[in-house]
């Protein structure tokens, strides 16, 4: 994902007056509540489920955000 979003950057900009401006993304590490058991687990691959009872009944509480913070524009003084 954040390769693709990155390759998606660059053909977007491409030949706009965007181009060579730089995106910088933040992660947000995805979240899961175990329905099962109720472990909560920072998931470090995106595989949904429980490492704790190996469980698939999970709720995804963090790590679906997809939000743009800030949009900074330098102007070039030619
Ligand atoms: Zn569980």
């Amino acid at each position: 994902m954040p390769d693709s979003l990155q390759f998606s950057w660059q053909l977007l900009i491409e030949d706009t007056e965007l181009d060579g401006a730089t995106l910088v993304v933040d992660y947000v590490p995805a979240v899961i509540t175990c329905r099962a058991c109720g472990a909560e687990t920072t998931l470090e691959m995106a595989i949904m489920l429980c490492p704790h009872c190996d469980c698939a009944d999970v709720t995804l509480v963090s790590g679906e955000e997809f939000q743009i913070t800030s949009i900074d524009r330098v102007h070039e003084v030619c």
